[in-house]
């Protein structure tokens, strides 16, 4: 997607070789905009996978997600990342190392918002090592629902995610794909 490839060069920060800030329009700042465009890229690919639910997790999905639900007219689920185990059997948890705060949390799904008939499209802003889309699978798939995709913002090629997704069968889709960062080096695949 190229405006957003463009956004990326020119408001992106790259802070190491692995850690991508895009704080102006994504993660802190959000441009609505922008993230209507990515909606529609996403509608566009994904229209024809019999798609029932879309899923994000909180809270950097939230904004392209919501986006993408409005012009599938689709409902939306968010992921809730829990700090510990919740005691109660209404929720399937499992949990997600975080690539970016280094700990671990329970993603969390209500029972409520899924059935084994869905099929479930996963939208998240980033694609690292895949903890967060593995997590997210596992919860669709623990419910009995078939996951039909992927849609990423920007999927970081040079980590270990889209391909231990692949290899799994999963159908990822990405808006950006870096192949390298560095202090001042953003460059595409
Ligand atoms: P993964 O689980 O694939 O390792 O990492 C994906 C999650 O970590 C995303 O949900 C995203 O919030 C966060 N993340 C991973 N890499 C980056 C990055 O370079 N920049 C930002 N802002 N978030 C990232």
């Amino acid at each position: 997607m190229e405006i957003l490839k463009e956004r990326i060069l020119k408001e992106g920060r790259a802070l190491s070789k692995v850690i991508l800030k895009v704080d102006s329009f994504l993660n802190h700042g959000v441009d609505a905009r922008l993230m209507y465009e990515i909606g529609e890229n996403f509608k566009e690919y994904f229209k024809n996978h019999g798609v029932t639910k879309i899923f994000t997790i909180e809270s950097s999905g939230i904004a392209p997600t919501v986006m993408t639900a409005m012009q599938m007219e689709l409902p939306m689920v968010i992921l809730k990342k829990q700090t510990s185990k919740v005691l109660n059997n209404n929720v399937y948890q499992t949990t997600v190392h975080s690539f970016t705060k280094d700990l671990d949390y329970e993603l969390t799904l209500s029972k409520d918002f899924i059935n084994e008939n869905d099929k479930v499209l996963i939208i998240d802003d980033f694609l690292a090592n895949g903890e967060a889309a593995l997590g997210a699978i596992r919860l669709v798939e623990e419910a009995g629902a078939k996951v039909v995709g992927l849609g990423i913002v920007i999927e970081k090629s040079f980590q270990p995610g889209r391909d231990l997704l692949n290899k799994k069968g999963y159908d990822v889709y990405s808006l950006a794909r870096i192949s390298r960062l560095d202090k001042g080096v953003i460059e595409f695949i």
